[in-house]
């Protein structure tokens, strides 16, 4: 009788920042495509296009807009989807697939320092937000104002960098072979290392479904 073996797979440490597990049990193919997945794929929030209505800081448009779209944003995967992905089909996108926020700031006697703290979203009772408060965008002398409208999407680490969830290495130490996962910040470790497992689960039902296809093809035209 053949037995269904379950892969042993450990949990080493973990914390908000990272994770590692120890996969000497899996094959070593299956945590390579993880680790892949993780940095590729794995769907994340960024700030995908930026709508500058007023910049009068020293910083240019182009150089405002990269550094507000490496800032990575709490990633909700449940209420959200890829923008190519959605229903809508709409390159403005709808409701599902677009977070608005609005950038705000002036400087009037002293100078200011804006945070992505003062990035703030256009409608209330949602969860995607900067995962941190506290990341310097620009400084603004007395004088000094910007306005922005920005536009977060979900997106994956291999259209863009800045949608990286986090980074995944293999290393081995005394025979046994370990998994670690650093997040950036967009989600929690162990959510990324199980949205990589779905993701290489579902790719490979889609090859066993092309491969079937292929078959019925094949054997319908031998006849
Ligand atoms: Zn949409």
């Amino acid at each position: 009788m053949i037995q269904k073996q379950r892969t042993k797979l450990k949990i080493i440490s973990e914390d908000a920042e990272s994770i590692t597990l120890d996969v000497t049990d899996i094959p070593q193919p299956l945590a390579n495509a993880l680790r892949r997945v993780i940095i590729k794929e794995v769907p994340t929030m960024a700030v995908e296009e930026v709508l500058i209505i007023e910049n009068s800081s020293v910083m240019t448009n182009e150089v405002l807009a990269h550094r507000i779209s490496l800032i990575p944003f709490i990633t909700d995967l449940e209420n959200f989807n890829i923008a190519e992905e959605c229903k809508c089909q709409s390159r403005l996108g709808c409701e599902k697939c677009v977070v608005r926020f609005v950038l705000r700031a002036e400087a009037l006697n002293e100078p200011v320092t804006v945070y992505s703290r003062d990035i703030k979203p256009e409608r209330t009772g949602i969860s995607v937000a900067p995962f941190s408060g506290d990341i310097p965008v620009v400084a603004l002398a007395p004088g000094q104002k910007v306005e922005m409208e920005l536009y977060v999407r979900l997106g994956r680490g291999r259209k863009h960098t800045k949608w990286m969830a986090g980074i995944a290495t293999l290393y081995e130490e005394n025979n046994r072979r370990y998994f670690y996962v650093e997040s950036f910040g967009f989600l929690p470790p162990r959510r990324m290392v199980l949205e990589a497992a779905k993701i290489v689960k579902t790719k490979i039902r889609e090859i066993e479904e092309g491969l079937k296809e292929l078959m019925k093809y094949e054997s319908a035209n031998a006849g």
